[in-house]
């Protein structure tokens, strides 16, 4: 069997996603793969356009060797936007070798380890009681897990923002963490207080704080028996992890912007964190993220996949199959695909009461239509920026 073609497709069905598909000599049977990378998706789209060069004519069937092709093509290895553009082929060649074999990818790593993948999505609001009433709502669809944020990115830190000086770019927040800090602990003195203390409740802090306030804030949420406190530091940071750690109880979470098995390994070696943040999709694919979890296992630390809603849909039906075969299961973040997603792509993995589940289709048993995805054309975006309150960039 040979590659004949790689083609990628930028479209913005509600949000931009770059998909490939890879088509063999085989008649009819191609692979669908994924690397969405937010506000960096003509990056990664270019990076897979060069590296296609390289894969015409080879065999698809040989993942490994053609992982650490691309892995090793250009002396520059790694980081997020060449991880992002690996992670889009090898989906691409599982779903080729799930599409040979008649069966779903699930069934090529040794078979399902659990019946479905529990799954947390966002209770938000204005203020706290804004946010109970969004968690309670959570809770009667089913979600026994569930992220509790108050305010926009930033929470009651965000005083304000700055109309953007470039035309087209999202406007800049005003932070000051002091605020934000005195206010997570209240909000989930108000959620157990009026929720219980069954539900598991988790707060995400965006990599905002620095050491110390990391360490005060996960001490004073103790009392409130979070699931984790996520992404308290910046992977920057990793030195300081042990003063986190040693503040609290408190379950620590990080990974989401990892894209390799070295920004994790430290970290589970020294046993830091309880769960790991990544996806397949921002670390080379399903080959590389299996084998972190791997490494993980005998660490106790568990997987909370990163799964917001550029986390797009081929991307999520590889975490979903990880997620359903791996010991070491923690959570899987699930958010909804703007409704044009839909139009554009076929065999969204199904959510249910709070639980999500792999296709059975061969393959990952997700399609994208090349002619509906060009009526999306892709939008340029940026992420936001945020500055402290005298104007300097927020640099934690
Ligand atoms: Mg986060």
């Amino acid at each position: 069997m040979k590659i004949t073609e790689v083609k990628v497709i930028l479209t913005c069905p509600g949000r931009n996603f770059v998909f490939v598909k890879i088509m063999t000599d085989q008649l009819g049977l191609y692979g669908v793969g994924e690397g969405t990378l937010n506000g960096s998706e003509t990056i990664v789209a270019e990076a897979i356009r060069h590296i296609s060069h390289l894969l015409i004519g080879r065999d698809p069937q040989q993942i490994e060797d053609l992982w650490h092709l691309v892995y090793r093509q250009g002396y520059w290895r790694g980081g997020p936007i060449f991880m992002a553009a690996l992670a889009a082929i090898d989906f691409a060649l599982w779903d080729i070798k799930g599409k040979q074999a008649n069966l779903p990818v699930y069934q090529l790593l040794g078979g399902k380890a659990r019946d479905g993948v529990m799954c947390y999505s966002h209770a938000s609001g204005r203020d706290a009681v804004e946010c109970e009433d969004s968690a309670r709502r959570l809770m009667e669809r089913g979600f026994r897990v569930v992220r509790c944020q108050v305010g926009p990115y930033g929470g009651e830190g965000v005083l304000g923002q700055r109309e953007p000086v470039t035309p087209g770019t999202p406007a800049e927040l005003i932070y000051e963490p002091t605020p934000y800090l005195l206010s997570v602990p209240k909000l989930f003195a108000h959620l157990r207080d009026k929720l219980g203390m069954e539900i598991e409740l988790f707060h995400d802090a965006h990599e905002q704080l620095n050491p110390i306030e990391a360490a005060r804030l996960a001490k004073e949420l103790e009392p409130y028996r979070l699931f984790f406190l996520e992404d308290p530091l910046m992977p920057e940071h990793r030195e300081s992890w042990p003063l986190v750690r040693a503040a609290s109880s408190t379950p620590l979470a990080i990974g989401e912007i990892f894209t390799s098995r070295w920004d994790c390994l430290p970290l589970f070696m020294n046993r830091w964190i309880d769960f790991i943040r990544i996806k397949p999709l921002h670390v080379g694919g399903l080959t590389e993220a299996r084998k972190i979890m791997i490494l993980a296992e005998p660490f106790n630390v568990r997987s909370a996949f990163h799964g917001a809603a550029d986390i797009g849909p081929v991307a999520q039906a590889a975490s979903f199959t990880l997620q359903s075969v791996i010991p070491n299961f923690g959570v899987q973040e699930w958010t909804r695909f703007p409704d044009q997603t839909y139009e554009v792509v076929s065999g969204i993995c199904r959510m249910e009461n709070g639980f999500a589940y792999p296709n059975e289709a061969p393959g990952f048993g997700v399609d994208v239509d090349e002619e509906k995805a060009a009526q999306y054309p892709y939008q340029r975006a940026f992420m936001p920026l945020v500055r402290r309150a005298d104007g300097s960039m927020h640099v934690y």
